[in-house]
């Protein structure tokens, strides 16, 4: 008896992902736009598959919607949850939503991991360089990995992924890391992509999709006028182009954005906030020669043209080795950082 009911739960379950897969072909989005709402879920029964616990506003269990855009006909929303800042891609009708505006979002959820993430980014958005959360996880033994992949004309430096899921399967797994993907990367890596995508499939890792700008221009002009700050700029495309095509890529776009070349201002600052967005620095760009210590957000890149960078990582995780097994040394989910930080 127990039996047949399990097996009934796992061919429905089965049905249900497959529906699900089906459904969600991005291939062909439009009206993809900016959209705050309050998104109550429509029926009483508690909502499963997820990994959002909603959020409770006044004895209800609320989401926050961000984008709308519609796909094969239908109308979807990008939620976040704003206690766990987990995201997910639902069709609209089964929410009942009440439109926001921006200053409705940081006021109704104010006491949220995501607007203290969103004041704390912005607390630090004076200077030309790495701006926003650079640091999570106090008082844990660990980092937050995070991999930058900008474009490149290079492979993926698979090496890295490999290392952390050789190192940390008995540990912890899937492994979370966060990976920044640039529109123009995605173009040309189909395939590296595709490999990443198997790994989190597999449940060898978690991966934290950030969006790192659809083009990631980067000129001969001082730091005030490149990367975002370049003149002729079309943010816009640079953040909205990017979520469709990481979403039209299978990718569920997280709240995390990164700056290319951790350049930005004041104004830009606002600017990617106003989008819903957690700007996110790094205390530790390998490369650079900073190093990580308890609750660093690390950065490298993935993108093939980081080479110190990637065998400095392969080294600290050599170091550490002792340390991961005796779970001294751990990954942390961004996610998850945040969300003990501020609660
Ligand atoms: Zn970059």
């Amino acid at each position: 008896m127990k039996l047949s009911r399990s097996l009934l739960l796992t061919v429905f379950s089965l049905c249900f992902l497959t529906h699900l897969s089906f459904a969600q072909n991005f291939d062909d989005i439009k009206k993809y736009n900016v959209n705050y709402a309050l998104a109550r879920i429509n029926s009483k029964k508690p909502v499963k598959n997820i990994s959002l616990a909603p959020n409770n506003i006044d004895g209800i269990d609320a989401f926050l919607a961000i984008r709308s855009f519609t796909a094969n006909d239908q109308k979807y929303i990008l939620l976040v949850n704003p206690n766990s800042l987990d995201t997910k891609v639902d069709l609209a009708n089964k929410y009942s939503l009440s439109s926001l505006q921006y200053s409705n979002v940081l006021a109704i959820f104010k006491n949220t991991a995501y607007v203290k993430s969103l004041e704390a980014a912005e607390a630090k958005d004076l200077q030309l360089q790495n701006a926003g959360i650079d640091h999570a996880i106090p008082n844990e033994k660990g980092i937050t990995l995070t991999i930058d992949l900008c474009p490149s004309h290079k492979a993926l430096d698979r090496i890295i992924f490999q290392s952390v899921f050789d190192e940390f399967k008995k540990i912890e797994q899937p492994s979370p890391l966060a990976v920044s993907v640039s529109g123009k990367w995605m173009l040309k890596h189909q395939d590296d992509l595709n490999w990443l995508k198997s790994l989190v499939e597999k449940k060898e890792l978690n991966i934290t999709w950030v969006n790192h700008t659809y083009n990631h221009q980067v000129n001969k002009l001082p730091l005030a006028e490149n990367f975002l700050l370049a003149p002729g700029t079309n943010l816009d495309v640079e953040v909205l182009e990017n979520e469709k095509l990481m979403l039209k890529n299978g990718l569920t776009p997280s709240v995390f954005f990164r700056f290319p070349g951790l350049v930005s201002d004041k104004t830009i600052v606002e600017k990617i906030e106003a989008y819903g967005l957690i700007p996110v620095g790094s205390d530790a760009w390998l490369a650079k020669g900073q190093q990580p210590n308890s609750g660093s957000i690390v950065l490298i890149h993935g993108n093939g043209n980081e080479e110190i960078g990637v065998k400095d990582f392969i080294q600290l995780l050599k170091t550490k080795q002792a340390d991961v097994k005796n779970k001294q040394w751990l990954l942390f989910d961004l996610r998850q950082g945040l969300e003990k930080e501020f609660e």
